[in-house]
């Protein structure tokens, strides 16, 4: 099995709930938090383990978090004003 695209797509910059910047990406499998063991199913938003953690692990790819263990707020709005219009928005006549 290869790790291959597909699995994951970029969504852009986000913030964490300590006010650092990370990058939020979108499950298109389900994938294991690697915080938690959770699932995180195709469709939710999720983090990636930062750099330290590739350092002590050795590894390359970082392991996906889930939104549980470490919220995240999408800062380029796009991808939730399409799906959900702020009620802020919605003032019509
Ligand atoms: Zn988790």
């Amino acid at each position: 099995m290869s790790v291959g695209r597909g699995k994951s797509l970029l969504l852009g910059p986000a913030l964490q709930p300590d006010g650092s910047r990370t990058m939020a990406y979108r499950a298109l499998k389900a994938l294991v938090c690697g915080q938690c063991g959770a699932e995180i199913a195709v469709g939710c938003i999720f983090a990636r383990h930062s750099r330290h953690l590739r350092a002590a692990t050795g590894y390359l790819s970082s392991a996906p978090v889930c939104a549980i263990c470490r919220p995240l707020r999408v800062e380029s709005a796009t991808e939730a004003a399409a799906r959900a219009p702020t009620n802020e928005e919605r003032h019509e006549g």
